[in-house]
């Protein structure tokens, strides 16, 4: 028997396969998907093509074959749920497919997938079935040509077409748009796969069991859907097909489960190893296993596209993503962090094809620690005070857990939902999600978080879709769609082509109007990379009206509009004008932009390499930039990167954009950034000899010596793991600079001092302060041990011979009274026309008020201790006391108790005075 083939040469057989037939191979796009704000992750195949199909993108090839990485925890395709319960399900997995725009088609597609499978890989030709379409409807034509290509392949028996509706076997992107029939391969794996074996179920293709798997999907595109009823035939047809990785992996290694493939087994093993189970324990309880794979390798794969754990949007499914597979790691006794050694074993299966992985290393490894220890802190008292909740639900009979609670669970406890659910689910109930969703969503735009998402819905797209086709046609645009060139065009002539508001077309527009206008040409920049649009204006060559330009917006490749309000005037689609981007504020965008890359240089040497960018925001004014790093900078490296930015500027290199092939870029070593969608050629900017090297569309100087200077403004937390700097440079520091001067010279003018010495006049001036404040409190003393004997005599109460002062002091410190109740003692206590005296003494410090109590040595043999005293004092103010016998003190919080206390402390006096005689008697 010959070796069995492991995932990486299958993957690596399928790429070759459609290499050698003229394709070209497109790497994975990220898991974030580049100028597709509608959608939280790539979720197909097709994410990185669609606007190759929608007519908008043109790519140098018209064949490609790629291995997307592809993510279902949200939105319309979501198998979360499904994870760990069987062996086919994945949060992360790997979509194979190959692709034709408008080249070859069902001929070419189904005789290679034959070939491949049963040519290259040996799986038996008796055993595959094909689906073609036949309309459930009757208003679509059947797909025969799909039908008698597949009875034409050798070796594949011609009963085994079967025919499926449109559930099965019609492909929609959407409600408009490119769709077409397709036709699905299945593989009989025989009775041993059938998990339903002996059972009565529907046994056979798109059945129930597990012995018919459908394993490739070729769609054939060759229908544009114009509405619910018309389809209007595509004048380029196009293929596009889809293979799930870990299903052929597990066919071809003869596996009953896609986590036994040998992608995973360095992952479980790493698990294996910490809980002590053997291979059949693990078997016998695989559920938390296969939880705690997809999950890390979901993870790690996350991470490594820049995803962090954190609380909204993305970084939210991170963070529940490995808070889950932790929980489930509690299920296998595990309570130490463990998710580190499965994603290393992650990175070792995937690296070799996923070279982002390796890259990111460090920052998998360190993310997932951090977020497990994070969350062990609270999950003890989430999921004790969500059992308390689940247990009152149960009391009271009900069955769904209210959404709001369950969401502050989150807030205090960090429990996202999905565990939370998973708990309640364990226990027959269940918890309101879209409760859990509206108290989120009200959190989030309370905390500022959540930014409305422009109009970047695919009505948008559809409606320029159209417009654009009408204007191609008419020949006023290209097939390109609208030239865009940021670089060189600062000034821009031409008709304007359209003129639109709302999604619809406007003929004419007037003063005050918000309108969007379509040029044949673009100069100014669209927001992208984190730059800011460009804003300017659009005026009618004749100067009969004019559109201050406030944004530019790309509803989608090849379609680019200018968002606007119009200042005077009617301008009408036809009109001649100039579009004329603002030049200074360009400039300082510009400056701000080739100094992030200074940044992000600086960062590396000062931090390493593992400082990667996390996304940046370029705007006139400053900009701001976040980066991996796992804690705060010290002053030191603020300063040291600060230096090495201006040194860089003053170095004066020079700033080049190249334009090459990515493959060239990346090899080079130049830093691509997660998040933005590349294409095969890319634009490289190089400052000095590669002083920095990075892929990016924006905007930048000539020279480096344009900055003019840069400050760094502030550096905090972005979000965990992640630091932000913003900065200035050029016009913005001097502003800064001049801003600063000016109040160093109003400081120094107060100071009459020069800006240089200040620091040292207001450290000697710090310490006059001081020194004056000690002989405040000197002369305070003095001046009450004077008035005291005054007061202790208006506010004696002579008992038989003893002596009883209760008084207020005003305007003295502590020590004053301190002082004051001493010089009473010494007046009283050693005197023949007394017996002996208590005073209590109260006076105000910090806005507190306090209480001294003291007695002479007789009143102490009397009984009147003056700790016991203060400690009673201390109660009526609300707060505390006690002491010695001869000295107590007290202190509280309400000052407006204080006469009560005074008061109430002579009665207490009184009392003891009273027992002592009794007793004496
Ligand atoms: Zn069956
Ligand atoms: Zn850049």
């Amino acid at each position: 028997m010959t070796q069995k083939p492991t995932g990486a040469q299958i993957r690596q057989t399928f790429i070759d396969f459609f290499v050698e037939h003229n394709h070209t191979f497109v790497p994975s796009a990220s898991l974030v998907p580049g100028g597709d704000a509608t959608l939280l992750f790539t979720n197909a195949g097709m994410v990185q093509f669609k606007d190759v199909f929608l007519g908008t993108d043109k790519r140098p090839y018209t064949r490609a074959v790629d291995s997307q990485k592809v993510l279902r925890v949200a939105g319309k395709h979501n198998d979360l749920d499904e994870v760990g319960r069987d062996g086919t399900h994945h949060t992360f997995f790997e979509m194979l497919g190959n692709w034709s725009f408008g080249d070859y088609y069902k001929k070419e597609a189904i005789a290679w997938a034959w070939q491949l499978l049963t040519d290259v890989w040996g799986l038996p030709k008796d055993r595959f079935y094909a689906t073609c379409f036949e309309d459930d409807k009757g208003n679509i034509p059947t797909d025969e040509e799909a039908a008698e290509i597949w009875k034409q392949q050798p070796g594949f028996e011609p009963s085994h077409v079967l025919f499926f509706g449109r559930k099965e076997n019609f492909w929609e992107m959407a409600e408009t748009g490119p769709c077409g029939p397709c036709s699905e391969i299945h593989l009989d794996r025989g009775e041993e796969f059938d998990n339903l074996a002996g059972k009565p179920h529907r046994c056979g293709v798109n059945g129930e069991c597990t012995r018919y798997l459908e394993l490739w999907n070729n769609v054939f595109i060759q229908y544009n859907r114009i509405d619910k009823d018309t389809l209007e035939p595509l004048p380029a047809k196009h293929v596009d097909t889809g293979m799930g990785f870990e299903r052929i992996v597990a066919v071809l290694q003869g596996v009953d489960s896609n986590y036994k493939i040998d992608l995973f087994q360095g992952t479980l093993e790493a698990v294996r190893f910490l809980t002590g189970d053997s291979l059949e324990d693990m078997y016998a309880n695989f559920t938390p296993y296969r939880v705690i794979a997809d999950h890390a390798r979901a993870a790690a794969f996350l991470i490594a596209d820049g995803v962090v754990p954190g609380n909204v949007g993305r970084n939210y499914i991170c963070r529940m993503i490995i808070r889950r597979a932790a929980r489930f790691g509690t299920k296998l006794n595990l309570h130490e962090p463990f998710l580190a050694k499965a994603a290393e074993a992650i990175i070792t299966a995937y690296g070799d094809f996923y070279p982002e992985l390796v890259k990111s290393r460090e920052s998998i490894l360190d993310n997932l620690t951090r977020e497990e220890i994070r969350f062990a802190r609270t999950v003890e008292s989430g999921t004790a005070y969500l059992q308390g909740m689940l247990d009152e639900l149960q009391k009271s009979g009900g069955k769904t857990l209210d959404g709001r609670k369950t969401f502050d669970l989150y807030a205090t406890y960090g429990l996202p939902l999905e565990i939370a659910r998973d708990i309640a689910r364990e226990q027959g109930l269940d918890v309101d999600e879209a409760g859990f969703r509206i108290a989120m969503d009200e959190h989030r735009l309370a905390s500022g978080g959540g930014k409305a998402m422009g109009k970047l819905t695919g009505e948008d797209a559809e409606f320029y879709a159209g417009i654009m086709k009408g204007l191609q046609k008419a020949g006023k645009l290209g097939k390109g769609g609208v030239v865009y060139n940021p670089y060189k065009w600062m000034h821009v002539e031409g008709e304007v082509l359209a003129l639109a508001a709302d999604g619809k077309y406007l003929t004419e527009a007037g003063a005050g109007d918000r309108v969007e206008v379509l040029l044949r040409k673009a100069g100014f920049y669209v927001e992208s990379g984190g730059q800011v649009s460009d804003t300017g204006v659009i005026s009618a060559k004749d100067g009969s009206w004019e559109i201050e330009v406030a944004e530019m917006r790309k509803p989608s490749a090849g379609t680019i509009v200018h968002v606007g309000e119009v200042v005077f005037g009617h301008p009408k689609a036809g009109d001649p004008a100039t579009a004329a981007v603002d030049a200074a504020r360009r400039h300082d965008i510009r400056r701000n932009h080739t100094a992030t890359h200074l940044l992000h240089a600086a960062l590396h040497q000062v931090l390493g390499e593992n400082a990667r960018q996390a996304g940046s925001s370029v705007t006139p004014d400053r900009f701001r930039f976040d980066f991996n790093h796992p804690e705060a900078m010290t002053s030191e490296q603020v300063e040291r990167v600060e230096k090495l930015v201006n040194e860089a500027v003053a170095a004066d290199y020079p700033v080049k954009p190249v334009v090459k092939s990515r493959k060239q870029a990346v090899a080079e070593g130049a830093m691509a950034l997660f998040g933005e969608k590349y294409g095969d050629t890319v634009r490289t900017i190089t400052i000095g000899d590669k002083y920095s090297y990075e892929l990016c569309g924006g905007t930048h100087l000539e020279r480096t010596s344009d900055v003019g200077a840069f400050l760094i403004v502030s550096e905090s937390s972005a979000a965990a793991g992640v630091r932000r700097i913003e900065a200035v440079t050029g016009r913005g520091a001097y502003d800064l600079i001049a801003r600063r001067n000016q109040a160093l010279k109003n400081a120094s003018a107060i100071l009459s001092t020069n800006p240089e010495a200040i620091a040292e006049k207001v450290s000697n001036l710090l310490e006059e302060v001081a020194s004056l404040r000690k002989e405040i409190s000197i002369l305070q003393t003095k001046i009450g041990l004077i008035e005291s004997e005054e007061v202790f005599k208006n506010n004696k109460t002579l008992i038989d011979k003893f002596v009883v002062v209760a008084a207020h002091f005003d305007n003295v410190d502590r020590n004053a009274v301190l002082a004051i109740t001493d010089k009473f003692r010494q007046m009283y206590g050693d005197s023949d026309l007394y017996t002996g005296g208590t005073i209590i003494a109260s006076g105000i410090q910090n806005e507190k008020p306090f209480v001294y109590a003291s007695s002479t040595d007789d009143a102490v043999e009397l009984g009147l201790d003056a700790g016991q005293i203060a400690k009673y004092v201390g109660e009526v103010l609300g707060g505390s006391g006690g002491g010695r016998p001869t000295l107590g003190q007290a202190g509280g919080k309400d000052i407006s108790k204080l006469p009560e206390a005074r008061e109430k402390g002579v009665k207490f006096i009184k009392k003891k005075l009273k027992q002592s005689k009794k007793k004496k008697e």
